[in-house]
This record gives structure tokens, C-alpha cells and sequence, in this order.
């Protein structure tokens, strides 16, 4: 049996052994210069060295007992948040450089705590320590994975919001409990999206949770399980008894119908693509299309660049490097001839394996100055020209892009207060959805590193498809008791962030339009169902907003073969595009 004055040397001991090797580490030559990526695996592999050794059973003499493991382990990761604020660029790079190698250890360490779980040690190690330490490691691992795969952080967001809600479900274990809240807290912070507070929350939940929480929590579910006993039942009048039962009764059968009628029905035609575009189908307009001879001259020009894009073109994805190139110089073509000098702006990814060639991609960027006498912030107004892969991309989004030439060419011939970059993005379609080589993804990082002033953003998701009979219109759960049953409106979509640039932008619509716009603020990790290149202006902390016609909610044509230009109605497109012009050109200050 050791002493209490042994334990405490061989804790110092430990300290001093980790903040050497700290001190050497970050003071070889090397270090300074150069990348230093490896810094994080060599800290990994010291600790599970160190984890390793809790379990190697060891002569009575040992120096290294339990306790200064312990210490060692705390003392290790305070170091790395040291590291970590000090030099957090440098340790973001190496998650990216080393996620995969880091994620291995992360998993091994976790099973090392599951194995340690097995053995029922009621030491410091005892089970609800080690199983949250367990659960921890893993959710490590994933992160890193989903790094290393070069995921968009609000996908990781939204796979992690799940995540939490089944970890919910087995909330009477301490661990499953503490996860399930740490990832919440977790998310909450990093859409605060300071980097000091992600790395100083993440250490504190891998350190302070296990060490300090997890037993207490475990007693405290442990002792709510003894129920107290029951009062001593007052005795009711019949009456009153049998109203409330019927009460109570008749609010179930309420709550249960509501659910049936506002939540079931829509979720099963939104979750299930077969019977939705059966149901849109169903109902989809006689025919659309007018002769063409018949069109506005506005929307003629929306059909020419569309049946362009769409017919003449084809398909111009990640798989159709011709296509997509030829894509890209009708743009640039388009935005010359209306006056401006639009540039290619080049991004590629060794992420990009599934593509042939391996050529690069490209935004086409075309910027309206102004010459205010004090700079204000710009309107960013984007659309995808790439096609989902097998289809042709009439709405999705050959019509994004055609509104946003036109109202570029509308734009131009007036002069709106504020500077507008008008962008074509690259690449948004799969295999680049949800990953950092989403066009959009690298515009708005482009803007972030040059710190544009931005004053908002409007991405342009499919524009094209109307349809005025009633019940062509499906919505998310609750959604249909608050908008129109009939498919004949563009929807703006905003997060809580973007909800004074919404209500700005819906006023301004509405003073210039009467076209049916709909505002709508869809808070935290619903707003990640609006799929489309705004989510990566949020995750980078930029306004904006999508407008739509709604995509899949309407068009039961969405990411098809049958996604044609004759099912589009340019006249409504034009509408669009006089709108949105006005809109942009009119904003205040
Ligand atoms: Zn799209």
C-alpha cells in the first residue's frame, strides 16, 4: 500500500515528465518551421501510451500508479488546450492532414475504455467514467472521420444532431445522457464559430465530463430511481372522476390525430420519392408551356438560356467535364455581353477522386461596382450552374442560372446602392454535396479570408416550376397550416441569423412585386433542409437566404431525366427576375 506523499511525488513526477516532453517538443528547430502536423498524432500516441499503462497490472513498487495516471491524463490535455489556443491554425490544419490516423487512435482509445468497462473496476476508472470516456472517444473518432472525408461542417451538424437524439433515448445512463447534452452544447457553440471557444470546450468536455460527471450524474439517476412513496389518495367524487378520465381521453385522441394529419401524412410523402412524385405527378399542370412566339421578350431570354443549358448542353457534372466547361463559358459569355468582366475563379480538391481528368472546377464571378462615397457591405447573388448527375437540369438549375443573368443584365442598366457579385458556382450537385468542394463552399471562404463585407446573400435554387391547383404543394410537418396549398409563390428561406436580412428583403420585394413571395425562419438544425449553397454562407457566418420554388416540395420532376425545359413557365421566371432586380437595387441602408 502506497502513502498518500508517494502518490502525490509520483503525480509530480508525471507533470513534470509531460510538460518536458512538451517544452522539448515545442522547441526543436523543426517545430518553429514549417508544418509541424505530426505535433498531434506524437500527443496521441502519448496518451494512449499512458492509458495503455492504467492497465498493465504492475508490481506493488511501482512509480506509476492509478492516481498520477490519472494526473497525467489531465495534465496531457491541458497542455493541448495550451497548444491548441496558442496555435489553433496550425492544429486545425493537422485534423485535416492526419484526421484519418487521429480518428484510428480515437477508436482504439475508446475500446481500450470499453475493454476497462468489463473488468467492473470500481476504482477511478469505474464504469460510468470509463463508458463515457468510451462514448467519447468514438464521437472523437467520427468527427475526425467526417473531416477527413471532407465534409461541409453543417452536414457533420446535422449527422450529429441525430446522433444526439438516439444517444436521448438511453438517458437513464449517466453516459448516454451526458453525450447526448455534451454534442448539443457542442453544436451550440460552434455556431458561435470561434475556434478558441470549439477547442476549449472540446478539451473541457473530453477532461472535465469523464473525470467529474459521470459518477455524480450516475447517483443522481440512481437515486431518482427510488420512487417516493404515494401520497394517501384523497377520495374523489365519481363525477368529477369520470369527466376528468374523459377529458384526458378525448386530448390523446386529439393529440393523436393531430399528429396523424399534420405529421404523418406529410413526413410519409416527403420521406418516400416514389409516392411524392406520383402524388405531384398527380396533380401537375395540364401543359405550361406557351408558345414561344407568344413570350415576353424577358422571358424568352430566360428560355433561350435555359433550353441551352438544359438541351443543347445537357448534362454538365462532376462526370461531364465538357459539359460543365461548355456551361461555364456561356456564362462568362453572358455576363460580357451585358457589360461586365467576369472572371473564372479556379478551385480543385484531391478529394475529387471520382472524377476523371482531373480537371479543376470553376465559379464564374461578375462584380457591379459602385463608387459610393462610403463603402457598404455587397449583395452576393449565386446560383449553381452544375446538373445532378443523369438529368438535364431544367429547373435544377438551369433556371437558377438564367435569372441570375438576367437580372445581372437588369442590374446593370441601373444603378443600385450597394456593390452586387453576381456568381455562378461550380460544383453543388453530388459528389461535391455536403463536402468543402461545393463551389459555394469555396466563394463564401474566398470572401471570408479577403473579409468582404458582405450585406447579404440570395442563393437561387431552382425558380422555374409553378403550379396553381390546389394541393400541388407539399411542405414539412406543420408547415401547410401557415403557407398556400397551391404551388404558384417563391419561398425565401432563412436561418435566425438571416432574419433581418429576410424581413428587409421580403419588404422590399413586396414594395416593387406583387408576386407571392413567402418568408420563412427555419431556427437551428431545421434550416439544414433548405439543401443548397446557402448553408455554407451560414456555417461561414454570412446572411442569406435561399430562394426557391421550392425544389422536391413541388417539381416532382427533381433530380430526374423528366427535369425538362417544356415544364417550366418563363413568363412567372421573368416575374422573378424583375422582382429580385428591384429588390436588390431598392434596399436600405
Ligand atoms: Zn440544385
Amino acid at each position: 500500500m502506497k502513502t498518500n506523499s508517494e502518490g502525490a511525488r509520483a503525480i509530480a513526477a508525471v507533470i513534470i515528465v509531460n510538460l518536458g516532453l512538451f517544452l522539448a517538443v515545442v522547441t526543436l528547430p523543426s517545430f518553429q518551421a514549417a508544418h509541424h502536423h505530426w505535433i498531434f498524432p506524437v500527443f496521441a500516441a502519448l496518451l494512449a501510451a499512458q492509458w495503455a499503462l492504467t492497465f498493465i497490472p504492475s508490481p506493488a513498487d511501482r512509480l506509476v500508479d492509478r492516481r498520477a495516471l490519472r494526473a497525467s491524463v489531465v495534465s496531457l490535455l491541458v497542455l493541448l488546450l495550451v497548444v491548441g489556443i496558442a496555435r489553433h491554425a496550425t492544429i486545425l490544419a493537422c485534423f485535416d492532414r492526419c484526421s484519418f490516423k487521429l480518428a484510428a487512435a480515437a477508436a482504439i482509445a475508446g475500446c481500450v475504455f470499453l475493454g476497462h468497462l468489463w473488468t467492473r473496476d470500481e476504482g477511478f476508472w469505474n464504469p460510468p467514467r470509463a463508458s463515457l470516456a468510451a462514448i467519447a472517444s468514438w464521437l472523437w473518432a467520427l468527427s475526425l472521420v467526417l473531416r477527413g472525408l471532407n465534409l461541409a461542417p453543417w452536414l457533420s451538424d446535422l449527422l450529429f444532431v441525430i446522433l444526439a437524439l438516439l444517444l436521448w433515448l438511453g438517458r437513464d445512463r449517466a453516459a448516454f445522457l451526458i453525450a447526448s447534452l455534451g454534442i448539443l452544447i457542442a453544436l451550440a457553440v460552434r455556431a458561435t464559430a470561434n475556434e478558441y471557444a470549439i477547442i476549449g470546450l472540446s478539451v473541457v468536455w473530453s477532461v472535465a465530463l469523464p473525470l467529474w460527471a459521470a459518477p455524480r450524474v450516475e447517483a443522481f439517476i440512481a437515486g431518482r430511481r427510488v420512487l417516493p412513496a404515494p401520497a394517501e389518495a384523497v377520495a374523489e367524487p365519481l363525477g368529477r372522476k369520470v369527466l376528468m378520465s374523459v377529458m384526458r381521453i378525448a386530448g390523446a385522441v386529439a393529440v393523436i390525430a393531430g399528429i396523424a394529419r399534420f405529421v404523418v401524412g406529410p413526413l410519409s410523402l416527403v420521406t418516400d420519392p416514389a409516392k411524392r412524385r406520383a402524388y405531384l405527378a398527380a396533380r401537375a399542370p395540364a401543359s405550361s408551356e406557351r408558345d414561344p412566339g407568344t413570350l415576353t421578350p424577358l422571358a424568352a431570354r430566360l428560355r433561350a438560356h435555359v433550353l441551352m443549358l438544359s438541351r443543347t448542353i445537357g448534362e454538365r457534372d462532376a462526370y461531364h467535364p465538357k459539359g460543365r466547361e461548355r456551361a461555364r463559358d456561356y456564362v462568362l459569355a453572358n455576363f460580357k455581353e451585358a457589360g461586365y468582366s467576369p472572371k473564372a475563379l479556379p478551385y480543385g480538391s484531391r478529394w475529387m477522386r471520382d472524377v476523371k481528368n482531373g480537371t479543376s472546377f470553376q465559379n464564374v464571378e461578375a462584380v457591379l461596382s459602385v463608387r459610393a462615397p462610403r463603402p457598404r457591405g455587397s449583395w452576393v447573388i449565386g446560383a449553381h450552374y452544375d446538373s445532378a448527375p443523369g438529368t438535364p437540369g431544367a429547373d435544377d438549375n438551369a433556371s437558377g442560372v438564367a435569372v441570375l443573368l438576367e437580372v445581372a443584365r437588369l442590374l446593370k442598366e441601373r444603378a443600385p446602392g450597394r456593390e452586387v457579385r453576381f456568381v455562378a458556382f461550380g460544383t453543388e450537385e453530388p459528389p461535391s454535396f455536403g463536402t468543402r468542394n461545393m463551389g459555394s463552399w469555396q466563394y463564401a471562404s474566398g470572401l471570408k479570408d479577403d473579409g468582404v463585407a458582405v450585406h447579404g446573400v440570395i442563393v437561387l435554387e431552382m425558380l422555374g416550376y409553378y403550379n396553381p391547383r390546389p394541393g400541388s404543394q407539399l411542405y414539412p410537418p406543420f408547415m401547410q397550416l401557415f403557407y398556400p396549398d397551391h404551388g404558384d409563390f417563391v419561398g425565401a428561406v432563412g436561418n435566425i441569423a438571416s432574419r433581418a436580412l429576410l424581413g428587409e428583403f421580403g419588404a422590399s420585394w413586396k414594395r416593387a412585386s406583387r408576386f407571392p413571395l413567402t418568408s420563412s425562419v427555419l431556427p437551428g438544425p431545421f434550416a439544414g433542409l433548405a439543401l443548397s449553397d446557402q448553408l455554407n454562407f451560414w456555417d461561414l457566418g454570412f446572411p442569406a437566404l435561399m430562394l426557391s420554388d421550392t425544389a422536391f416540395y413541388r417539381n416532382a420532376n427533381y433530380h430526374e431525366a423528366s427535369d425538362l425545359p417544356e415544364t417550366l413557365d418563363y413568363e412567372k421566371m421573368a416575374e422573378v427576375a424583375k422582382a429580385l432586380a428591384a429588390a436588390v437595387e431598392e434596399s436600405p441602408d
